[in-house]
């Protein structure tokens, strides 16, 4: 028996919107199946369904076999149609007022060890404000199975110990969602999570490869790789992300196999200091990051990314402490200085006293700027400065908002490509694109086309060994040599611009021809659209202003563009040929250098001779010591992380004030 429907999930059926089908499914006793583009899957596992990939306006069919059979396609064709009615909502229904609530246990550890007995430890000042907290070291161990062939008696044993620790996984969920202080945020990542451990495709290939000889470790590591792998594949954000998730249940099954315990992020204690040798991005901006009090990895430097969503949260942080970050790892507690890039082992009552009072300070100051959130800074001659945000995922939307941004002034594209193990598509694209131009509408969005190069490569793009990939095939170097990756960000740009005010850059431009071959790919984009009949419309093209040569033709690039961005991050480091990301080279890699500093002033010249937009989106712009140096050159636009918002607001207030 079956019915075909379309759905009307906003959604789609992920995550809760699976789950309630999924829990709807299995009320009744019939075989249920959920038919989409002539594949069949069981209405009664969450994965299935959600690598199904429905989306709202989509027409499925529902499969029932059984005694209920009626009832059960009443049911689920009911819910498909009309989702709202009828379902509780336990997760909704959890406040995200309880965010608080979780007590800070130092973590356990002997008496710390530091080279050369110091406590104090220096590394780069990634992101400014002083913390101190109990340590949090987080050194994930790597999970190997044994490897061997078990033998045939061993096979039960094994399948058992295997559900064992299935469960043991599953109560410490169902423990955790049972937890009041869990935030609606945290409580859906959980149930997420739960979803995976308790349905039969990741323990079913697990338990198929255990049969056939691995041990449970190897296959559960197996098992989650293959599952991970489909979520990857398929065309949709929500969905890929899910394959951190099968990755994490997999790991947490394993960890019990082993008898390790978990130092998952999830678990930071409030107010802890993050102390790690590296972080990945997308790991940090899924952590719990109201919870974290500071950050220390012994990678990154102060543009890195985990740098720049530190910024963006408002949690100081030092990076770049290369080993001695292993002086960190028995730590009890830590006091970082997130100005001066300093770390603090295990302080003393006077060290602690005062970093206390400076996180007292810090969060009244932070209190007292809250009132420049809705100022339009004005000069006394009345041109407005535009003060945008910074980000690299729709995530960061609220933080921007939260703290007044005028509109983004860099959006930062590779997130978006880093995120999947395939090239993102043009819908998908459109759509973020789209989801940016509507949140901050009428002000604009300003997306920098794809930033990225051999040192942080991604699927889909071959690129070849570079002795210096930093000079080598980026940005628009790479893009322009790739008409198929770049059309599809433009074709998404150009739909997208009909949703707002969308302004397009381009990174690493060196040469005028760059231009003008992007212009070219425009034009071809535009006329396919059209020929389609696909809605879209004009957007202004901008260049970043971050290689020597950029500054050295601005006059004549300010003559075929519409705006500039400069990008003090790449600019010190190509202008003062000293790696952005190598510590040791940190105090050459510094804006107020006069040599930055004039090249700064040459392209706010240029442009402003030639009539368009001077703006600035590297992390200079955030600081207050240089916003009314960069305004009397001639800078309309700053743009940063959200954090640096409000002050430099009142920094702009301040120097119209004086005249
Ligand atoms: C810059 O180089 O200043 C910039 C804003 O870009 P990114 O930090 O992403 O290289
Ligand atoms: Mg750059």
């Amino acid at each position: 028996m079956e019915r075909s429907t379309i759905v009307r999930v906003h959604e789609g059926l992920h995550a809760r919107p699976a789950t309630r089908f999924v829990k709807l499914a299995k009320g009744f006793e019939s075989d249920v199946e959920l038919v989409k583009d002539g594949k069949a899957v069981s209405a009664k596992s969450s994965v299935k369904l959600m690598l199904l990939a429905v989306k709202e306006n989509q027409e499925v069919t529902v499969r029932a076999n059984g005694a209920d059979a009626i009832e059960a396609l009443e049911a689920l064709i009911g819910y498909l149609e009309n989702p709202r009615a009828g379902l509780d909502d336990e997760a909704e229904a959890q406040s995200a007022a309880n965010d608080a609530g979780q007590e800070a246990a130092p973590a356990s550890g002997s008496v710390p060890t530091a080279p050369d007995g110091a406590n104090r430890l220096r590394g780069v000042a990634a992101s400014e404000g002083f913390a101190i907290g109990p340590a949090f070291a987080h050194f994930p161990p790597d999970i190997a199975g044994r490897g061997r062939v078990l033998r045939a008696e061993e096979i039960e044993g094994e399948i058992d110990r295997f559900r064992t620790a299935v469960g043991a996984v599953q109560a410490r969920m169902d423990h955790a969602l049972a937890q009041d202080s869990l935030s609606a945020g945290d409580r859906g990542i959980v149930a997420a999570l739960r979803d995976i451990a308790a349905d039969d495709s990741l323990t079913g290939e697990a338990e198929g490869l255990i049969k056939g000889g691995n041990d449970a470790v190897s296959a559960v590591i197996t098992a989650a790789s293959t599952i991970a792998a489909e979520f990857s594949a398929v065309d949709d954000h929500y969905l890929n992300a899910r394959a951190d998730d099968v990755h994490a249940v997999g790991r947490q099954i394993c960890l019990v196999l082993l008898g390790q315990d978990d130092i998952s992020l999830e678990n930071i204690p409030e107010g802890a200091i993050l102390i790690a040798d590296d972080i990945g991005a997308w790991d940090l901006a899924r952590a719990p990051l109201k919870r974290i009090g500071g950050v220390v990895c012994g990678h990154g430097g102060a543009t890195s990314h985990i740098a720049i969503i530190a910024r963006s949260h408002g949690i100081p942080a030092v990076l770049g402490l290369g080993g001695q970050v292993n002086a960190l790892r028995t730590a009890r507690e830590v006091a970082l200085d997130g100005n001066a890039g300093h770390v603090i082992i295990d302080p003393d009552a006077a060290t602690r006293a005062d970093f206390a009072g400076r996180v007292e300070a810090a969060a009244k100051e932070r209190a007292g700027l809250t009132i420049f959130k809705t100022v339009t800074p004005t000069l006394a001659d009345g041109r407005i400065i535009e003060v945008a945000a910074n980000i690299g995922s729709l995530e960061e939307i609220e933080a921007a908002q939260e703290a007044g941004a005028m509109g983004i002034g860099l959006f930062r594209t590779e997130l978006l490509f880093m995120r999947h193990m395939h090239l993102p598509s043009e819908d998908m694209q459109a759509e973020t694109y789209a989801a940016l131009a509507k949140a901050f509408a009428p002000y604009p969005v300003i997306v920098r086309t794809l930033d990225i190069g051999g040192d942080k490569p991604i699927a889909g793009i071959e690129f070849p060994d570079e002795e210096n990939p930093f000079l080598g095939w980026r940005g628009i170097r790479m893009c322009l040599d790739r008409p198929d990756i770049f059309k599809r960000q433009l074709r998404a740009l150009l739909r997208a611009a009909v949703h707002g005010n969308i302004k397009v850059m381009l990174p690493m431009v060196s040469d005028l021809s760059e231009v003008r071959q992007t212009r070219v790919l425009v034009d071809e984009c535009t006329a396919e659209l059209k020929a389609e009949g696909v809605p879209h419309a004009t957007f202004d093209l901008g260049v970043m202003i971050e290689t020597p040569a950029a500054v050295l033709i601005a006059p004549a690039l300010a003559k075929e563009v519409a705006f500039f961005s400069i990008g003090t991050n790449d600019l010190t480091q190509y202008i003062m040929a000293a790696d952005r990301l190598n510590p040791t080279v940190a105090k050459l890699n510094d804006v107020t250098n006069p040599a930055v500093m004039s090249a700064i002033e040459m392209t706010a010249k240029a442009g402003v001779a030639a009539g368009i937009m001077v703006g600035m989106c590297g992390e200079a712009a955030g600081r207050p010591d240089l916003i009314a140096t960069f305004v009397k050159m001639g800078l309309t636009e700053l743009s940063m992380s959200p954090a640096s918002i409000q002050r430099a607001k009142k920094a702009i207030m301040a120097m119209a004030a004086e005249g």
